[in-house]
């Protein structure tokens, strides 16, 4: 980037893939790894256990890649703290994890957030977030949280106790865009306080067998010190974070991809590919949501999680396919 405030699509989305290690339940298995990580050029390459030994692997190249003895913290600090810093500046941040169930979304998301190197990138973003409030004597900030969960095309609001039962609807303004209705939020005065609300969401995910749902937590941070924006739009900034993204486990529907994903696929390959007059918003509910989120004045990093073991080859594949149309 030319260190100016706008770039184009391409600079304001980033990729990058995270192999998790080889479990001991894999390896006893008889697993081999059938993932190479090239970490300096950010090149996964991936040689099927069925594939002729002269077959050339199969390789993709992201933003970075991350192979299996990365740290948190080395992931924050490259990947995502200049992109919470630009949140600090007014930006519109967003960030998903994508990937098949067991290959460390959650590690990489949460990871244990009361051991400092084991943190994943929520409660590190909360960390940052929280530190840059407490040094900037001269501005104040007021941090709202929101966490929700689409689950077969229903949105539902994981911070309210009768979640079950009722679904929110998408409406639009013209000043304020894409929201949900009634949607909860709450004031954050703290890390503790952003920590519990994120623990009383994390209660209420749904949990089925095929897991084909996305939860999404917004956090929504507004600098009560600065001008009121003449555009209205970098005040306040979303922040959102947004994490298992899973498509079904392989039973019936194998090759179904729930329908959000599918259309985040095509929005982040359409804004990447800078040239397409139609970004398809409309096509489901995820995308509808991330409309402000995504493009214009916002920085997007979509982690890809895959695991190295050989009989999970064609998962991985298929994550990585889905990660490289958005390159
Ligand atoms: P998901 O959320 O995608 O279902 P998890 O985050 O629960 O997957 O990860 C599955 C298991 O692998 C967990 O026990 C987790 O601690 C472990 N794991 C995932 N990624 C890593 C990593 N990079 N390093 C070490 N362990 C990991």
């Amino acid at each position: 980037g030319g260190g100016g405030c706008s770039g184009s699509s391409a600079e304001n989305v980033k990729v990058v893939v995270r192999c998790r290690p080889m479990n001991e339940q894999e390896t006893s298995d008889g697993n081999t790894r059938v993932v190479e990580m090239d970490v300096p050029r950010g090149v996964v390459e991936v040689r099927s256990a069925k594939a002729l030994a002269t077959d050339p692997p199969k390789a993709f190249t992201f933003d970075a890649v991350y192979d299996w003895n990365s740290k948190q913290e080395e992931l924050y600090d490259e990947t995502f703290r200049p992109l919470i810093d630009s949140v600090l500046m007014g930006f519109n941040g967003t960030i998903f994890a994508y990937g098949q169930t067991g290959t460390g979304k959650t590690y990489t998301m949460e990871g244990l957030p009361d051991v400092p190197e084991q943190r994943g990138v929520i409660p590190n973003s909360f960390h940052h977030i929280f530190s840059h409030i407490a040094r900037s004597t001269n501005q104040q900030f007021l941090i709202r949280a929101s966490y929700l969960e689409i689950y077969q095309e229903e949105i539902r609001d994981l911070l309210v106790k009768e979640h079950k039962k009722k679904h929110l609807e998408l409406k639009e303004r013209p000043d304020t865009g894409v929201y949900v209705k009634d949607l909860q939020q709450f004031v954050c005065k703290s890390i503790t306080e952003i920590q519990h609300v994120m623990h009383v969401g994390n209660q209420n995910r749904a949990v089925g067998a095929t897991n084909m749902n996305v939860h999404s937590s917004t956090i929504f941070l507004q600098n009560l010190s600065e001008e009121v924006d003449v555009s209205g739009q970098r005040n306040p900034s979303d922040f959102l974070l947004s994490h298992r993204m899973e498509k079904g486990e392989r039973l019936k529907e194998a090759t179904k991809i729930n329908l959000s994903l599918s259309a985040l696929g095509n929005v982040i390959s359409a804004l990447v590919d800078g040239k397409s007059s139609h970004i398809p918003y409309r096509d489901s509910k995820l995308t509808r949501l991330l409309q402000d989120s995504l493009g214009g004045n916002s920085k997007t990093i979509m982690v890809a999680n895959i695991g190295p073991a050989s009989f999970n080859c064609d998962e991985t594949l298929t994550t990585l396919r889905y990660a490289s149309r958005a390159k």
